[in-house]
């Protein structure tokens, strides 16, 4: 059978070539081709022996999800959709802006947990991805970046020194920043995301920082824990109300980890975080979570949990029955935030013209019956 190499962090890779009878310093080598070169040829992997890269040939692939689109919006933003097989498809997208790079990437074909204003839950949950076709997202992104980097270099008459193109953080050809905000729960695919977040944080792979590396979760505690032990990145809790009565409404996962052990966990995951706050993420619905009282409530509910708080403006799809807040409200929501000394932005809405913000990520999903058994495999944990 054929294995995918974009399958394994480096400790796989390890066991794959001892399995094969080589070397472990061969996975280090490896690793560099695939995911600094994106390259997935073996045959042009030129510093390991020729009889290896004819056996990897026989045996191995290098195979991210394919791509089958790409949209790119007039802010700059590129939303490309990628098949995952069966006829199912995932978004990512990319943001440059002048400091850094961000890809925001997806976990899942769908999701489960059914938030009432997310078009993702909206569509039901298919599978959750393979470390190749998370990692993949990742790999493509570099590859078509830089691509399209060489290309225009080769236009212009100055000189390009490739190792500077490579490592440099902050530009529009590598990515420099990875949010896990794309289509799907992340943490309901723990094992093959940290397996990923592994590839993203490895030097001889992606060598991003924790920082630079953002989980967003909808609350799901006891994988909150897991990955603080596991591999503590930075953290975005999706918090959206300032009680239970609300917050089971919007994200109905908070009825079984409602708030106060949703902050719990997010004070137990600050112990190893790479930074000392957790992000919440606040969608701005009008009528619904905007008013200044409310605004007050959640002030005094993350009393005692370092924060920062990002208000998202809502993001409309066909029959959500949301609005989004106006810019008044929001800015007069934020203002109450800020008078209590919580950090607060609000997100920029960036792609609108190619629905690649905040859940609009909406590739098709076809069999959409796995809802249920996710959510029972998840229950059973
Ligand atoms: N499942 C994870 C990550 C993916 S969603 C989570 O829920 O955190 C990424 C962010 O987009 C979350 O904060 C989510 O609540 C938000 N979001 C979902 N639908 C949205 C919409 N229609 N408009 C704006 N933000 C939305
Ligand atoms: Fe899933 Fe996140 Fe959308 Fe909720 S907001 S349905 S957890 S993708």
């Amino acid at each position: 059978m054929t294995v995918n190499l974009l399958d394994f962090n480096a400790k796989n890779l390890a066991s794959f070539c001892a399995e094969i009878g080589e070397k472990s310093f061969r996975a280090k080598q490896l690793l560099r081709w695939i995911h600094q070169s994106s390259e997935a040829n073996f045959a042009d992997m030129n510093n390991l022996a020729k009889v290896l890269r004819r056996k990897l040939s026989a045996i191995a692939v290098v195979e991210p999800p394919q791509v089958i689109s790409e949209h790119v919006s007039s802010d700059g933003t590129r939303k490309w959709l990628l098949a995952v097989g069966a006829g199912n498809e995932i978004e990512m997208v990319f943001i440059p802006e002048s400091s850094r790079s961000t890809l925001c990437i997806s976990s899942q074909v769908g999701c489960a947990l059914e938030c009432t204003f997310c078009a993702t839950g909206r569509q039901g949950f298919n599978r959750n991805l393979r470390v190749g076709e998370i990692i993949g997202q990742l790999w493509w992104a570099n590859k078509v970046l830089r691509a399209s980097h060489k290309e225009i270099a080769s236009k212009s008459e100055h000189f390009v020194d490739e190792s500077k193109v490579v490592q440099s953080a902050g530009n529009s050809h590598t990515v420099s920043n990875v949010v896990m905000m794309g289509m799907g729960e992340p943490l309901a695919n723990f094992e093959n995301v940290v397996t990923a977040l592994d590839l993203m944080l490895d030097d001889n792979a992606y060598g991003l920082s924790r920082r630079r590396v953002t989980v967003s979760t909808s609350g799901l505690v006891p994988a909150m824990d897991r990955l603080r032990e596991r591999c503590p990145v930075a953290l975005a809790v999706s918090l959206h109300a300032p009680n239970d009565k609300l917050r089971d409404q919007l994200v109905p996962i908070n009825k079984k980890y409602p708030i106060k052990e949703l902050l719990a966990a997010c004070r137990r995951y600050l112990e190893t975080a790479p930074r000392d706050f957790i992000t919440f993420e606040y969608v701005m619905l009008a009528g619904v979570n905007d008013s200044v009282a409310q605004a007050r409530e959640l002030v005094k509910l993350v009393r005692e949990t370092p924060c920062k708080f990002n208000l998202i403006p809502f993001n409309p799809f066909s029959n959500s029955g949301y609005e989004r807040s106006s810019l008044e409200v929001t800015y007069r929501f934020r203002d109450v935030l800020m008078q209590a000394d919580l950090v607060t932005t609000v997100r920029k809405t960036r792609g609108d013209d190619i629905a690649a913000a905040c859940g609009q990520l909406a590739g098709r999903v076809l069999d959409k019956t796995q809802r249920k058994n996710h959510v029972i495999m998840e229950a059973a944990r």
